[in-house]
């Protein structure tokens, strides 16, 4: 029998869909494992359950340690710890991301529509601007590169961020959760689209389509740009093209 339903959203909530082993994000290729196995007597409990990657996964399952002296295969009491471990630093993680977003709303400007056109100074704020609200809230945060390209950075933000491939259109941006969202920083160029995941697993998306830069002989530090946040947990965008 497989995990019941809500077994495995708990487990997938509590991990956020990284794997509790290696720790990468991997969306939708999560499977949830049993620690014990159902033959040996394992349940189908949130207890017994523990979230991998298709790598970790195989890792796990790999050989019979009786068969293969020299090599370490897991065991289940070493799986329960490292899953419980990585909950907590989870757990951890989203309480920060709740603390830092509440303490900083306050003085960051804010364009609470789900959807818009804006036009900010990204040397203000420390280069702070929140988008959207509620489960659809995104911290961003800018600085400048150059005429026609800006930074993006995650830190001290509660997203993560992505670049579409240089040619995409919204109509492209059907799957936009299977984008690389590994790096700190990204650099959008114009007209390019910038895609957003918060700490809620909701997916926006930014296209810049006008940019000023001081230190390139402008006389501001400016950033114009489009956005579109979808508030289903979705990542399809091509409703907006
Ligand atoms: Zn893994």
């Amino acid at each position: 029998m497989p995990f019941s339903e809500s077994v495995r959203i708990e487990a997938l909530v509590s991990c956020q869909r990284h794997c509790c082993l290696c720790h990468e994000r991997v969306h939708t290729r999560i499977s949830c494992h049993h620690i014990i196995q159902e033959a040996d007597g394992g349940e189908n409990t949130l207890d017994n359950c523990i979230p991998l990657c298709p790598g970790c996964h195989a890792e796990v399952k790999a050989f019979d340690p009786r068969h293969h002296p020299g090599m370490t295969s897991y065991r289940p009491a070493e799986l329960l710890r490292r899953r419980d471990d990585w909950y907590q630093t989870i757990a951890r993680r989203m309480r920060d991301l709740e603390t830092n977003l509440n303490r900083s709303r306050v003085n960051i400007p804010s364009s609470p529509e789900l959807s818009g056109e804006i036009d900010f100074d990204y040397s203000d704020y420390n280069g702070f601007h929140l988008i959207g609200t509620g489960l659809s809230e995104f911290m961003t945060r800018w600085s400048g590169a150059s005429r026609d390209s800006i930074h993006s950075y995650t830190d001290k933000t509660n997203i993560s961020i992505a670049l579409a491939p240089p040619a995409f259109s919204l109509k492209d941006l059907s799957k936009v959760d299977s984008f690389n969202f590994s790096s700190r920083v990204r650099s959008p160029r114009l007209r390019e689209f910038l895609v957003l995941e918060n700490h809620h697993g909701r997916y926006g998306v930014i296209q810049i389509l006008g940019l000023q830069s001081r230190s390139h002989g402008d006389n501001f530090d400016r950033v114009r740009l489009r956005y579109w946040l979808l508030e289903d947990g979705t990542a399809d965008f091509t409703k907006f093209a």
